[in-house]
């Protein structure tokens, strides 16, 4: 008797495990999208591929629960390496964190595998946007459109910076918009440790828009991520990238091409045998920011909109300074004329989000670990 009781149990508890587990197969399903499978919680339906990044692909769904649109971004085996694993752990840290209408909310997060030996993929769920900033710089924007998308981008980033997140590495792929013309910043950019280039992984890494302290592996402040928005101004305004190097060195050839040799202070900065090679190319005087963006390139039909061209033109000269100590800064930016007539204090002095883990960049673990 006891001996059946016994055996009845572990078979009740087998059958219990085997239908929780068959009730959790039944939670997911896979589809095909692309070269890849999303297996995904079937609250999500009517997947469609909308983008791919350095970590992966990202489909449009709609949430049967929430009832509305989102995106679902799968983060391809984040765990086959440190550098991955610790890119996927601070990424869902900040994106928990944050919580501001510019930086992209997170929604929910999953893994379809059941145990910590199988864990294998993660997939994040977020507010879904129409198109990234590259979609949206070949379009003709008016200054009203044009500064609001200017704004916006300066909340996100100063919002970040008040948690102590400076990005390093905004990009047009990494802004996505609305077609009311909100936008969203995509992700946290450049850890401070962050091993960066060859081995992370074949995707080829988008530069264009990194400051010159950025590509002369000089210090930083702030006002870094200023240099990139100036970038994508540029671009807006000019329907081209304006620093298109193929590397490092060919790019700070562009931006001295176009914007003059820095002066000798700005030289004294740099680490001995960086400036020895800044110091031996040509000379370039540059050009002023008149030839570079002239009125041709923007919306100046009338009085109102010539005022607006000569606000974003000086707004463009303060922002592509190559020495950061004389670039302006994300305050200086939202109060210029171009931009300030957006200014709301509840969008821009939002209190900045606290980050639990003040030492999120310096962490290492072992892959095992960044799991649990
Ligand atoms: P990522 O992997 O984060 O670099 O994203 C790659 C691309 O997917 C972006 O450039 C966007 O085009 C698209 N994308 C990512 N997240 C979203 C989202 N929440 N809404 C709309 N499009 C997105």
């Amino acid at each position: 008797m006891k001996e059946r009781t016994f055996l009845d149990a572990q078979k009740a508890a087998i059958e219990d495990f085997a239908m929780n587990k068959n009730k959790r197969d039944r939670e997911f399903y896979s589809v095909d999208v692309g070269d890849s499978t999303f297996t995904v919680l079937k609250r999500y339906q009517n997947l469609r591929p909308i983008g791919s990044g350095a970590q992966g692909i990202v489909c449009s769904a709609y949430d049967q629960i929430l009832e509305r649109n989102v995106a679902i971004k799968k983060l391809s085996r984040p765990f086959q390496n440190q550098t991955h694993a610790k890119r996927a752990y601070r990424e869902l840290v900040l994106m928990k964190c944050v919580n501001h209408k510019n930086i992209i909310g997170l929604l929910n997060v999953f893994t379809p595998q059941k145990s910590l030996e199988d864990f294998q993929d993660v997939y994040l769920v977020m507010e879904l946007m129409d198109a990234n900033l590259c979609q949206v710089i070949q379009m003709e924007l008016d200054h009203e459109r044009l500064s609001y998308l200017l704004y916006q981008m300066l909340c996100g980033i100063k919002h970040l910076h008040g948690a102590g997140i400076i990005h390093r590495d905004l990009k047009p792929s990494n802004i996505v918009v609305k077609s009311d013309c909100t936008l969203k910043i995509l992700d946290f950019g450049l850890a401070r440790t962050a091993a960066t280039g060859l081995l992370m992984t074949p995707y080829v890494v988008t530069r264009y828009y990194r400051a010159p302290e950025v590509i002369l592996g000089m210090g930083y402040q702030a006002n870094v991520d200023i240099w990139s928005v100036g970038c994508i101004l540029a671009e807006m305004v000019r329907h081209k990238i304006l620093f298109p190097g193929r590397d490092y060195i060919d790019q700070w050839n562009k931006v001295i091409e176009q914007l003059g040799t820095p002066s000798q202070d700005f030289l004294m900065k740099l680490n001995h045998s960086v400036r020895t090679y800044v110091e031996n190319r040509p000379r370039y005087a540059g050009y002023t920011f008149e030839k570079l963006f002239p009125d041709v390139l923007f919306p100046a039909d009338s009085d109102h909109n010539k005022l607006k061209a000569s606000q974003a033109r000086d707004l463009l000269s303060k922002m592509l300074v190559i020495d950061a100590s004389k670039r302006i800064s994300v305050d200086e930016a939202l109060q210029h004329p171009y931009i300030n007539v957006w200014y709301d204090p509840a969008e821009v002095e939002a209190p900045p989000p606290k980050i639990p883990d003040r030492t999120l960049d310096e962490r290492e673990h072992t892959v095992e670990e960044w799991k649990g």
